[in-house]
């Protein structure tokens, strides 16, 4: 608001002292309606200040809604369950043109009670941008027996959910690789979507991304729609390949666990200027270590979320 103070200043100051300028000493001034003139100097003085809010605005974009330090409650306002074990969930921001905040490649700290009421935290990646304004999202997969997966279950429409971050040793810069290689399973797909839809929603960004994508069976792949959506949009910078260990008799994905074979076919070969993510359960993390350090990635090729 200050700066809008700021900016109306002059623009209103010019108008204000406007009328005490003596036209008539101006060598076209005979001609001119004085009331006519200060009506286009109020009209240009309000356009030139729209037009100063709008580019602030645009260079300045809205705080974001996060703390780093200090848990803030977020409402609920939306929880669809996608299947069986997995929701969606939809929290509001403070105001409908707030943004939380959340550079790409960051998550969020998330803290709960479990089923014995005992406090627990746990990492999210939100699968909105901050181009989603007054919102954001959490795809959640909810274990029978996990603990924050019970404060999950129980959430309702209306219930608040405390909220630390931005935290995460990931960031990203347009351009700052060539081609990405995910290998994700199950929910360890949310830090790659946060990321694809980032790149492929920036049509500055040339950035190739190649997914290989692991789960159970094929009412466990989470987001499916919309990354098939994103290979059918954009088939030149981003390819989806799905691996099911329990595939249906007709499948035409992966079958198994992923395997150097399927990182050889469809991941980038191993250069400086490409990098491996990966993120999923932790036994699923050690294997696609081994398999990328067999396929000869260095360690500055391979980043684990
Ligand atoms: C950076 C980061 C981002 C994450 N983003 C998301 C997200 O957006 N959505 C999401 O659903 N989860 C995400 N996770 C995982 C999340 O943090 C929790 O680990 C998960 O919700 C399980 O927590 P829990 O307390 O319910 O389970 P816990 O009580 O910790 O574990 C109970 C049991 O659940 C099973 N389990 C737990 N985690 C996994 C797993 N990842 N894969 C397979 N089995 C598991 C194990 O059998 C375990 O014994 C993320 C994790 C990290 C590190």
């Amino acid at each position: 608001m200050k700066a809008l103070a700021k900016m109306l200043e002059l623009p209103f100051n010019m108008a204000l002292r406007f009328p005490i300028l003596d036209f008539k000493s101006l060598p076209f001034g005979e001609n001119l309606n004085p009331k006519l003139l200060r009506g286009v100097v109020a009209l240009v003085a309000v356009g030139f200040t729209t037009a100063a809010y709008i580019y602030y605005r645009r260079r300045s974009p809205t705080k974001g809604s996060l703390d780093p330090n200090n848990f803030k409650e977020f409402q609920l306002i939306k929880k669809t369950q996608l299947s069986h074990n997995v929701a969606r969930f939809r929290f509001a921001l403070p105001t409908p043109s707030s943004v939380l905040g959340l550079p790409v490649g960051k998550n969020i700290l998330a803290r709960g009670k479990d089923s014995q009421g005992e406090e627990v935290l746990r990492s999210y990646t939100p699968i909105t941008l901050d181009s989603d304004v007054g919102y954001f999202e959490l795809v959640v997969k909810m274990y029978p027996n996990g603990k924050m997966s019970h404060h999950f279950r129980q959430m309702k429409e209306g219930d608040y959910l405390a909220v630390r971050g931005p935290k995460g040793r990931f960031s990203y810069k347009p351009g700052q690789v060539r081609g990405f290689g995910m290998l994700a399973g199950g929910s360890g797909i949310t830090p790659m979507f946060q990321l694809i839809r980032a790149i492929l929603e920036n049509p500055k960004d040339k950035t190739k991304v190649h997914l290989v994508y692991a789960n159970v069976t094929e009412d466990d792949i989470l987001l499916k729609e919309e990354l098939d959506d994103f290979a059918n949009k954009f088939p030149h910078r981003f390819e989806v390949h799905y691996v099911l260990s329990k595939p249906p008799n007709q499948w035409n994905g992966g079958i198994g666990f992923i395997s150097k074979e399927m990182i050889r076919s469809h991941c980038p070969e191993p250069a400086q200027d490409i990098q491996i993510l990966r993120c999923g359960p932790p036994p699923m993390n050690k294997a696609m270590a081994a398999n990328l350090d067999a396929l000869g990635y260095t360690s500055n090729m391979q980043f684990e979320f």
